[in-house]
């Protein structure tokens, strides 16, 4: 732990920090994310998910809730100069943490933020932002999601354009949440290696958005990172059925998001989703930390040990988090597990961050090449 760059390439922390003032440097018991945790974690850079609901809020309004978002992760940052450190390359990461700080970047989760417009695309990229997954659960105009059917599957021609500036500006594309066929497609248009930021594996769970071992060979075969996500609903499918049974709370979190307005007073429902999470917790109980092990030994499997990283979805998945991995503190239990299952200290290294790192690099290097 004391060699390793610990990366995180998908935390929803964001939300908590805008709506209810979540001060990162104090302790808390509800949440994944803190200073305290992420130090126990071994934590040297996490990126803050920008997200907004792309069913609630129209494109418009996504771009102001994403400019909040980007504006308190700025906020934060800078609040805790002695743990804090905003980074936006693979050298800031490895510069924060020479310095004992944790690095600080920012993914935009859902191409619906961007509003069709590149402009908007360019300016996220100005203000930190160093991924932009295609969607979210619903298509944009120009890319497919695995949460919704479209007219279109795939990538328009616009969505190629939104790729292509993506690898001139050295901005990770992220394909979570696309469809398959979209997927490809950025594969393909991309010149730069892809990433998932936070994907598992459908071998082992049939969740739409995780991906097929075709899939997985293909990212690697490009040098992309699969970013493995540690939502159970995605890590058993058993669990997922019973997940999806308790139908009443999950109206009930779906209501308490609908009442409180879309900007300013937004601190009410946090609490309250949290006690419905604490309910379904207590009623399905947590998967053992073997089955998120899995996901990683057979993404090292089909994808190779230089295309796996982490990409948890703390503070954005209710809670339902594998037994042993309640928390970003908990990654030592993570590392034991793979040290368990034979992976070598220098393997292990490169899952943790070392491929991340080498990704960012590759995609810095096409910008560079590029402009
Ligand atoms: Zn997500």
């Amino acid at each position: 732990m004391q060699r390793a760059v610990v990366l995180d390439l998908h935390d929803d922390t964001t939300q908590m920090i805008v709506d209810e003032k979540y001060n990162l440097a104090e302790p808390h018991n509800f949440g994944q994310v803190d200073i305290p945790r992420m130090r126990a974690g071994h934590v040297s850079g996490v990126f803050f998910s920008i997200w907004t609901d792309s069913e609630r809020y129209t494109p418009v309004e996504t771009i102001r809730r994403s400019l909040e978002q980007i504006d308190a992760v700025h906020r934060e940052t800078a609040r805790h100069p002695a743990d804090l450190a905003p980074a936006t390359t693979a050298a800031a990461i490895l510069d924060a943490r020479k310095r004992g700080r944790i690095a600080v970047l920012m993914g935009v989760e859902g191409g619906h933020a961007i509003d069709s417009d590149l402009a908007v695309l360019r300016t996220y990229f100005e203000l930190g932002a160093r991924y932009l997954t295609l969607t979210h659960t619903t298509a944009t105009p120009w890319a497919g999601s695995s949460g919704k059917p479209a007219d279109h599957d795939g990538l328009t021609d616009f969505g190629r354009e939104v790729v292509h500036e993506m690898n001139r500006l050295g901005m990770m594309v992220d394909i979570s949440h696309v469809s398959d066929k979209t997927f490809y497609d950025a594969l393909e248009a991309s010149t730069a290696p892809i990433i998932a930021s936070h994907s598992s594996c459908r071998a082992i769970a049939s969740a739409p958005r995780n991906m097929t071992d075709d899939m997985l060979a293909a990212l690697a075969k490009k040098g992309g990172v699969v970013h493995i996500n540690y939502y159970e609903v995605f890590l058993d499918s058993g669990f997922s059925d019973r997940f999806k049974a308790l139908q009443a709370e999950q109206a009930l979190e779906d209501h308490l998001d609908a009442s409180i307005p879309k900007f300013g007073d937004r601190g009410a429902a946090g609490p309250e989703e949290r006690k419905i999470d604490a309910r379904m917790t207590a009623r399905l109980g947590r998967i053992p930390l073997s089955r998120l092990l899995d996901h990683f030994d057979h993404a090292i499997k089909v994808a190779g040990i230089d295309h796996v990283g982490l990409g948890s979805d703390f503070d954005g998945a209710e809670d339902q988090f594998p037994e042993g991995m309640e928390d970003i503190s908990k990654i030592p239990n993570l590392v034991r597990g793979l040290m368990e299952r034979g992976y070598s200290d220098e393997n292990i290294l490169k899952v943790l961050g070392g491929n991340t790192l080498r990704v960012m690099r590759e995609v810095e290097q096409v910008a560079a090449r590029t402009r």
